[in-house]
């Protein structure tokens, strides 16, 4: 039985794919491989255990191994197959978001929102992005922020686009019924305030 505070690292001590450790988890799995070959109920299992609880033996050991600090190197210059990872990864998503400015990749009618701290909303791996990690939850709620997030909405502007035989005006007598004016400025009221952020949207 082990008790680990950190699950990461016990997977990885078991994981003989290629990374910054892979030497030290061929070693352990090298071992292992010996004691589970001797007897078919040998098994290991893996503990999660605070280490902010400072639990007993689990809180000494801990305090054991962190207490040495080992500097590699004199520069900050890291060149493990960890950072060299974590570099790639920020590159592409610094590409992902340069590309993502491109109207011709986001399309045309994409609607621009921005995160909390002012800046436009941006596509990520995490969670599923920004859209799916907001209204991922919901089928029904996703569908029509999606359709309102590209314009493939039941409006005028997309009947006209696509030579839909629906009126193409608005309601309240605009000639044109366009997202933008469901959105900001339609008399009829859609909406109370132009959607900024993702949450404004569900709320239409
Ligand atoms: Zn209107």
């Amino acid at each position: 039985m082990v008790f680990t505070d950190s699950m990461g690292s016990a997977h990885r001590a078991v994981d003989p794919s290629v990374h910054s450790g892979q030497a030290f988890s061929l070693s352990v799995c090298r071992t292992l491989q010996e004691w589970f070959k001797a007897d078919d109920l040998c098994r290991i299992t893996f503990v999660y255990v605070l280490s902010a609880l400072r639990w007993d033996i689990h809180g000494d050991a801990h305090k054991y191994v962190t207490k040495l600090k080992v500097r590699t190197g004199r520069r900050k210059t890291d060149n493990s197959i960890d950072a060299l990872r974590s570099r790639a990864v920020h590159s592409v998503l610094d590409l992902w978001s340069s590309t993502f400015q491109d109207p011709t990749y986001q399309g045309s009618e994409f609607l621009e929102l921005q995160q909390p701290d002012g800046r436009p909303l941006q596509p990520s791996y995490l969670n599923g992005g920004p859209w799916l990690s907001t209204f991922g939850h919901s089928i029904t709620e996703f569908a029509r922020v999606c359709r309102c997030i590209t314009g493939h909405a039941p409006i005028g502007a997309y009947y006209h686009c696509f030579k839909i035989n629906e009126p193409h005006g608005c309601t309240c007598g605009a000639a044109l019924q366009s997202r933008q004016h469901v959105l900001f400025c339609c008399r009829n009221r859609y909406s109370v305030h132009y959607p900024r952020f993702l949450g404004d949207i569900a709320s239409l």
